[in-house]
């Protein structure tokens, strides 16, 4: 087959790539490198099945291929609020062209979708017919309404046009490739860890999140999109739900820190909890996590160890 995964050089997206050419697939990687980078995927430019073309999914662009993987958007706070209006085009204008492509050339296009939806949920763990509680004017809304209007367009094209659509829910995702500078709680607890620097929790900890290994969501993802039962929404992610507070002390035992935990303020809207309810992907994909937390966490921590003698700091959020 041949795939196209806009924002393939990011996090998520470099492991999909790397992923579909060992299974044999041509994969073309479209990506602004706003977020993502060429070292991502440098392990993989010799192999003549990849190509990589630098764009901007805000502009159309015309491509011969069987898949979509609609990735093209950064995933963490600190860069999806740097420029809110972006991250806004970019969910929109990039499920437009997408999905016009899609049209064009009958393709499948899966898109991107994130726990975000559900906002600060008020059911819990959150199942895919729960629409939400997402304050449309906070710092976090330009990232939750753009991935909110994409699922809108998606479905919308689908029911006018008869477009072949998967949407798929990713929740917090972790593994090597997150960005140093992310700002990410996994990236920064680890970070903080390895150099022995005050471990920052945001509020008091009591937060929960459930983390899956990247590699245990890229097989959802494929599983996902080469099925034919449903096009979702569907919710991606590990049903292990932790406390901030218990991550940031499972990082100081791996890491063997001497590292003290601090307390700063919660940043606005930061949702009190998260867990999917995977009964659909149970169900219709055969699938679930298989690798815990204790065992993905160390495999995170050996790809930041040299990184944490490199670069700064982790990264703060704006406040
Ligand atoms: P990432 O920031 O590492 O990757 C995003 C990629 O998209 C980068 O390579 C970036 O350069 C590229 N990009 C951003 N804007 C672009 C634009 N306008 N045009 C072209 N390329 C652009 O993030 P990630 O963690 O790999 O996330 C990938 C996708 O998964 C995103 O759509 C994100 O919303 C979604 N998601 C991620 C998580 C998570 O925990 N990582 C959770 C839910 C949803
Ligand atoms: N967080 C934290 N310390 C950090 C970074 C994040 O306590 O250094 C908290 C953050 O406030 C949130 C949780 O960890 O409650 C997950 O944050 P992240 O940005 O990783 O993901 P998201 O909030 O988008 O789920």
């Amino acid at each position: 087959m041949k795939i196209l995964i806009t924002g393939g050089a990011g996090f998520i997206g470099s492991h999909l790539t790397e992923r579909l050419l060992g299974e044999g697939h041509s994969v073309m990687v479209l990506d602004n490198f706003h977020t993502g980078s060429k070292d991502n995927i440098l392990h993989l430019l010799d192999d003549n099945r990849l190509e990589v073309i630098r764009h901007d999914v805000i502009d159309p662009y015309r491509l011969e291929v069987d898949y979509i993987y609609n990735l093209a958007c950064p995933a963490s706070p600190i860069h999806y609020q740097r420029n809110p209006v972006k991250t806004v085009l970019t969910n929109v204008m990039g499920a437009i062209n997408a999905l016009n492509l899609a049209k064009d050339i009958k393709a499948r296009v899966l898109q991107a979708s994130t726990s975000e939806v559900y906002g600060d949920p008020e059911m819990h763990p959150q199942p895919e017919r729960y629409w939400g509680n997402v304050n449309c004017i906070g710092p976090r809304s330009c990232y939750d309404e753009g991935k909110r209007v994409a699922e809108t367009l998606m479905v919308d094209y689908y029911r006018e046009n008869q477009v072949d659509i998967r949407i798929a829910r990713i929740f917090n995702t972790y593994g090597p490739r997150m960005r140093p500078d992310d700002g990410r709680v996994v990236s920064n607890f680890i970070l903080q860890a390895l150099r022995g620097e005050p471990i920052t929790i945001f509020g008091d900890g009591s937060q929960t999140r459930s983390f899956c290994f990247v590699q245990n969501l890229i097989d959802g993802l494929i599983r996902f999109m080469e099925q034919e039962e449903t096009i979702g929404p569907m919710n991606l992610g590990n049903p292990d739900e932790r406390s901030i507070k218990d991550i940031a002390e499972l990082v100081i035992k791996l890491t063997d820190s001497s590292s003290k935990i601090v307390y700063k303020p919660l940043p606005k809207d930061d949702p009190t909890r998260r867990r999917p309810d995977i009964s659909q992907a149970r169900d219709v994909l055969n699938w679930q996590p298989a690798i815990s937390l204790e065992e993905g966490l160390p495999q995170t921590i050996e790809y930041f160890r040299p990184l944490a003698r490199r670069h700064g700091a982790p990264a703060k959020m704006p406040r």
